[in-house]
C-alpha cells in the first residue's frame, strides 16, 4: 500500500456519465490483486475540495506495461471531476487497498454476478480466473439496454450474460453449475441471493462486495465498521469483499 502519481493514458467515454480511464501507474500495477481499490484525490494539486480521497476498484491491469483502469461512473463532485480529466493529468492515488476476492485453486467452474456500477470490481478477477483455466460465467445485472458492461471489454473465453430483469430466478441454473460465486451486487440484490438459493449459504462458495461510503480506505478512522459474524469488521480493511456467510442480513 502505497502513495503514487499516475499519468492517465486514455479517458474514454463508454456513455454518458460513464468512463474508462486508464493511467499508466506502475508500482500499483505489480502489487495489486483482484478486488482491490484504490483512493484517488479528485481535486486539483494546490485544491483542497473534495478533501476526502475516493475509492475506485482497479478495473483491468496490465502488469508488464504498468497500465491500470479505473471504471467510473459519475455520481458527485469527486467521480465529476476525475471523469474530465485528460490525456497528459496526473493523478494521486493511495493504494493498492483492501481485501479482494480469495480464489481457491480447487474452483474450476467460477460464476460471477455483476450489477452496473459495481462491474468494476470484476474484470481483473475474470483474467486470473481464465488464466488458471478455470470456466468463468459472467451475468450481468442491468436496468436497461444502455447501461450494459460492454462485452468488447471483455476476453471471449468469457460466457457473458446481461439480465435485464428478475436475476434471482435467473442465477439458480448458474448457481447449480458453479463452485464457487463473485458477486459484486448491491446489498439488496446479495442478501435476495442469499435467501433464495441454500448454495449460497454453504462454506467457502459465495462471497460478496459491500461498498459505502469511505473516509481514510485505510484502516485508522474506523467510520467503515461493520457488523459480522465473526465480530466487527472494516470494509476498507477486511473487505470490500466479504464470504457472503459472514454478513448479517
Ligand atoms: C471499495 C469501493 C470501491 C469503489 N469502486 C468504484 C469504482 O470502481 N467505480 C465507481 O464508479 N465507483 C466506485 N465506488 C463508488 C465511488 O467511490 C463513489 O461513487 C464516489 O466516492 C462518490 O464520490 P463523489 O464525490 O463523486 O460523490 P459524493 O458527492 O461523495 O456522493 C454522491 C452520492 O453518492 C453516494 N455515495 C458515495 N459513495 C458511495 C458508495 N460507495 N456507495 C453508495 N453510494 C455512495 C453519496 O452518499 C451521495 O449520495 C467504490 C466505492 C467503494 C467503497
Amino acid at each position: 500500500m502505497r502513495l503514487s502519481i499516475a499519468m492517465i493514458t486514455t479517458n474514454t467515454i463508454l456513455r454518458p456519465g460513464v468512463h474508462l480511464i486508464e493511467m499508466k501507474a506502475p508500482q500499483l500495477a505489480q502489487a495489486v490483486q483482484p478486488g482491490q481499490f484504490c483512493m484517488v484525490r479528485c481535486c486539483h494539486p494546490q485544491a483542497l475540495d473534495p478533501l476526502l480521497r475516493r475509492p475506485f476498484f482497479i478495473h483491468s491491469v496490465e502488469r508488464s506495461q504498468g497500465l491500470c483502469t479505473l471504471l467510473v461512473t459519475v455520481r458527485g463532485r469527486g467521480s465529476a471531476w476525475l471523469a474530465q480529466q485528460q490525456i497528459g493529468m496526473h493523478l494521486d492515488l493511495f493504494g493498492p487497498l483492501g481485501r479482494g476476492w480469495q480464489l481457491p485453486a480447487t474452483v474450476r467452474n467460477l460464476l460471477l454476478i455483476g450489477e452496473e456500477a459495481q462491474m468494476a470490481a470484476l474484470p481483473m478477477l475474470v483474467e486470473v480466473a481464465l488464466r488458471r483455466e478455470m470456466a468463468v460465467t459472467l451475468l450481468s445485472l442491468s436496468s436497461s439496454a444502455d447501461e450494459i458492461y460492454p462485452p468488447g471489454l471483455l476476453p471471449e473465453e468469457v460466457e457473458y450474460h446481461i439480465v435485464t430483469e428478475d436475476l434471482l430466478a435467473e442465477a439458480g441454473e448458474y448457481l447449480t453449475w458453479a463452485d464457487a460465486v463473485c458477486c459484486s451486487v448491491s446489498r439488496e440484490t446479495l442478501a435476495g441471493l442469499y435467501w433464495r438459493y441454500e448454495r449460497m449459504r454453504k462454506h467457502n462458495f459465495a462471497q460478496g462486495v459491500l461498498l459505502q461510503p469511505l473516509a481514510c480506505g485505510s484502516g485508522v478512522c474506523l467510520t467503515c465498521s461493520v457488523e459480522t459474524r465473526t465480530g466487527q469488521q472494516l470494509v476498507c480493511r477486511d473487505g470490500p469483499i466479504f464470504a457472503a456467510r459472514k454478513i448479517i442480513w
